[in-house]
């Protein structure tokens, strides 16, 4: 891989991220998150071949929010299987925002996907008699080679606050016979794996990683089963940006997951993995600067899953 065209093309991805920035908003929804300086920008990508690339603010920390959805879904799919998994939850893109419900209530027994709110309380109702969460931490600082992830007590008291809508959606779930287990303790534990603080660097390590097929190309060290992380990729291409996967999948075509947070995981299969941080979001709550950024980077390093160019 020619590491000075990477260096320009990421320069570049960078100011065209930087431009649109201002034009986005910080969320809100959650209070402590609208500290956040919506000017911030950082963009990590790390090759399975070893090679590393930084530009901007790859080490601050921000909170993961829906990014741990695949950290969730993996060990879930890894620990209890397949079946059990999505005899609870589906696999189809919902077209719905994040926190909806009003599909859910009216004409479906099962969340749509593992993307969307009432989806990931599911997985962690189901997570929740198999695993504490400081063992679901340790296994987040193992996938994303990062000893320094740690919950963000200001940031989950600051969402447990303001929850009434996930709880909301959580006893819907109960209602329906979804989850099955403690209603609040599954909503505080999805709550606490959405306050972990991560870096860009962190995400670009655990893209790395689910670009290696689940292996630390470093050492050769499987962390997360092939078919588990197979399932997380299309499953991230599919339902990944929410209402706005579809579009994102054709523009960039790189399998992607966003968090409230501004933080982007972004998988270019056997390539590399990209971190992103930018805390400025699109009215779909996706960070803003990603489309320009990661569109860039697919077209100009043949990244669309889809692109037969070859770096
Ligand atoms: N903790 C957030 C919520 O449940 C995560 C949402 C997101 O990152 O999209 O509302």
């Amino acid at each position: 891989m020619n590491q000075e065209k990477i260096l320009n093309v990421l320069e570049t991805a960078y100011q065209k991220g930087k431009a649109v920035a201002p034009y986005g908003n910080v969320a809100t929804y959650i209070p402590e998150l609208g500290k956040a300086d919506k000017n911030n920008l950082g963009i990590s990508i790390f090759t399975v071949g070893g090679q590393k690339y930084n530009v901007g603010d790859t080490d601050r920390r921000f909170t993961i929010q829906s990014i741990s959805k695949i950290i969730s879904l993996v060990l879930a799919l890894e620990h209890l299987g397949f079946d059990k998994v999505f005899s609870k939850v589906g696999m189809e893109p919902s077209g719905e925002a994040f926190n909806s419900l009003v599909e859910l209530d009216l004409n479906s027994n099962k969340p749509f996907n593992p993307m969307i709110n009432s989806g990931a309380l599911t997985v962690s109702s189901l997570l929740l008699p198999e695993f504490s969460f400081e063992e679901m931490t340790e296994y987040a600082r193992k996938v994303c080679l990062d000893s320094e992830i740690e919950m963000n007590e200001a940031v989950f008291q600051s969402e447990m606050s303001n929850v009434s809508r996930n709880r909301a959606i959580a006893y819907l779930l109960e209602s329906k016979g979804i989850i099955e287990n403690d209603v609040e303790k599954s909503l505080e534990l999805y709550t606490k794996m959405c306050s972990l603080n991560v870096t860009a660097e962190s995400l670009a390590n655990f893209g790395m990683i689910l670009a290696a097929d689940g292996i630390n190309p470093a050492n050769g060290e499987r962390l997360i089963s092939a078919q588990a992380v197979k399932i997380a990729k299309t499953i991230m291409l599919t339902c990944g940006m929410y209402d706005g996967s579809g579009e994102f999948a054709v523009y960039v075509g790189i399998p992607t997951k966003s968090g409230v947070g501004g933080g982007l995981l972004s998988v270019a299969d056997y390539k590399m993995g990209i971190g992103v941080y930018g805390p400025s979001l699109d009215e779909k709550g996706n960070c803003i600067a990603g489309r320009p950024v990661l569109e860039y980077l697919s077209k100009e390093l043949g990244l669309h899953i889809f692109d037969r160019k070859r770096i």
